[in-house]
């Protein structure tokens, strides 16, 4: 058994088998065969370590024959290792009853952790055991292929729903995950606000992120609790573990919502003043989420999830469908407010894969960017937006927005398709709203500039600290400088308030930032008074509104910019939380 910690992404506890997803998508169907298969079981794996030695063989001959013996032996060291692993796999196979699969994969992953825990106690010899154990992976992968054929959809013909482990995940992995097929995933790298955590949220599966590395001690098919509550993984748990999780899930599940009894209170504080709090939402179906869970609207859809894993990129007419579709669920009078597409960074469209290749893609070709670059792309998506705004309180919000040039020109672009809709006489609304996202440092810095062109600003907080600290938000190494209360942080708030009240607009905040109950007095006290949220932080958001004065709100916020550092304003936040609310767990 093995017990890793990591970043709880995604609330909840699952149990089950493994998919072990390393960089080629291989994985293990089956862990165990019955006793009647195993010698079948051996002679499928000698056949497959028989076919890759060959492999090897012929490409040794070949290297050799180009450009040398020393060449050829890097393949003559990878056949002696087939033949030094042939003996413990088929002892695996007959005392343990593995599959051929599982058996390469356990021994080999085995031999490869052995290797790293050399790598870090003996610094001379890392090189050569950190050479050895990617050799390792590397016939592993070749062993594999050769038992179960090209790798093909891992989540094909799947007996049960599985835990899907991985060294990282795009958000186009995770957007085709159904709890239906996927209990929960854990994956080494990644950090609270990446894409990939932003969807488990949405998607109901619970998760945990920023684990460190553990693929190598675990196999396909082994059994895995997830708890996405805790930020815990458990590999292959002993049975007294296995019956704790199984009835500490059973009560999670049947724990009533302690927050239900709120959902049709409204977001009002204690001394009277409303706050407006909205759902952020990937997918259109979500949007049922948010008024289940009391959202007065959308404050953030998040478009680009219409064209990530399709073979062509959406029609204008598939955009129109998918925002008509939220309007109808919210009615005529909550807002939606869509985002126009934030393709590239971490999110590229499978039709177009990554549009450029670029050494930088989150200070590349980004968000508005490619969309004035692509404006074909863009049009499509605009004429939508405008032709669904007949049916709905419908919003318009430009993200990254690094200059005033720059939302010029997106507002060019709109006004150029509002006149082609007016000219072929397609109905659409002309008065809708346009705001910018506020994500970048610069736009924060000119937000006065900005402010003069613009409706409402939404701070786009997980972009703000990643770019304002230069601490990639995907990146678990660099997590201890990602904090949004850092005082850089909070400065840039503070200017982008006070421009907002200057031009007499509103500022919201649609970050991860909003979804936290620590930072919600601070915010208000900041003089936010719109917050869109995951869904289902909406209550508990509601829950710290409701305790909570503005004058004190304001005290707080005074009080936190006046300290130095991110940490000393994480703690103050934490003891003003834990006596505002003292009945609730603050962690
Ligand atoms: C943000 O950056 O805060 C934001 C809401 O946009 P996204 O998380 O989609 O980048
Ligand atoms: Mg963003």
């Amino acid at each position: 058994m093995e017990i890793r910690h990591g970043t709880a992404v995604s609330p909840g506890i699952a149990i089950g088998p493994a998919v072990v997803l390393d960089t080629e998508g291989v994985h293990i169907p089956h862990r165990t065969a019955p006793p009647d298969q195993l010698d079948s079981e051996v002679a499928r794996l000698h056949r497959a370590l028989d076919e890759v030695a060959a492999g090897l063989r012929a490409d040794r001959d070949r290297m050799t024959a180009r450009f040398g013996r020393e060449f050829g032996n890097i393949f003559a060291a990878q056949e002696q290792a087939i033949e030094a692993i042939r003996k413990h796999t088929e002892s695996r196979v007959r005392t343990d009853r593995y599959t051929a699969e599982y058996a390469v994969s356990r021994v080999l992953r085995d031999y490869v952790k052995r290797l790293e825990d050399v790598a870090v106690l003996q610094q001379g010899a890392a090189v050569e055991a950190r050479r050895r154990a990617s050799d390792l992976i590397g016939i592993e992968r070749q062993v594999l292929a050769a038992l179960l054929g090209n790798p093909t959809d891992p989540f094909a013909n799947l007996p049960e729903p599985v835990v899907v482990l991985a060294n990282d995940l795009m958000p186009s992995d995770t957007a085709d995950f159904s709890p239906r097929t996927v209990r929960a995933f854990a994956t080494e790298s990644g950090g609270p606000t990446s894409h990939t955590a932003i969807l488990a949220g949405a998607l109901d599966i619970p998760a945990v992120v920023g684990v460190g590395r553990f693929l190598t001690d675990v196999s396909g098919g082994d059994t895995v609790i997830v708890d996405g509550t805790e930020g815990v993984i458990i590999i292959d748990p002993d049975e007294a573990t296995l019956v704790r999780y199984e009835a500490k899930r059973a009560e999670l599940l049947a724990r009533p919502d302690r927050y239900e009894a709120l959902r049709d209170k409204p977001a009002v504080t204690d001394d009277g003043v409303p706050i407006r709090l909205l759902g952020n939402i990937e997918l259109a179906q979500e949007a049922a989420h948010c008024l289940d869970r009391g959202a007065e609207g959308v404050g953030l859809y998040r478009t680009e999830f219409l064209y990530l894993n399709k073979a062509a990129h959406p029609t204008e007419e598939e955009h129109y469908a998918a925002y008509c579709a939220v309007l109808s669920t919210l009615g005529p009078n909550r807002p939606l407010v869509i985002r126009t597409l934030d393709l590239g960074a971490d999110k590229f469209a499978s039709a177009s894969g990554a549009l450029v290749n670029e050494k930088n893609p989150f200070l590349g070709l980004r968000s508005v960017r490619l969309c004035l670059d692509r404006t074909e792309l863009f049009r499509t998506q605009l004429r939508a937006i405008l032709r669904a705004a007949v049916h709905g309180d419908l919003r318009i919000m430009f993200p990254m927005i690094s200059t005033v040039t720059e939302l010029r020109h997106c507002k060019a672009l709109l006004r150029a398709v509002t006149e082609d809709l007016e000219d072929a006489g397609i109905p659409f609304k002309r008065a809708v709203p346009v705001g910018t996202m506020i994500e970048v440092p610069s736009a924060a810095l000119i937000a006065d500039v900005l402010a003069r062109e613009v409706n409402f600003f939404s701070l786009g907080t997980n972009d703000l600290v990643q770019y304002t600290l230069a601490a990639d938000r995907n990146n678990e190494h660099v997590a201890n400088l990602y904090n949004p209360v850092d005082p850089a942080v909070l400065r840039l708030i503070v200017g982008v308030v006070r421009a907002a009240k200057g031009a007499n607009i509103e500022a919201n905040v649609c970050g991860e930032m909003s979804g936290e109950p620590l930072y919600v007095p601070l915010l208000v006290g900041l003089g936010i008074r719109q917050l869109s949220a995951t869904p289902r932080k909406i209550p508990e958001i509601k829950r710290v509104i409701r305790a909570l004065t503005v004058a004190e709100a304001e005290r707080v916020a005074a009080h936190a910019l006046s300290l130095d550092t991110g940490r000393q304003v994480t703690n103050y936040l934490r003891d003003y939380l834990r006596k505002l609310l003292p009945s609730e767990a603050v962690d």
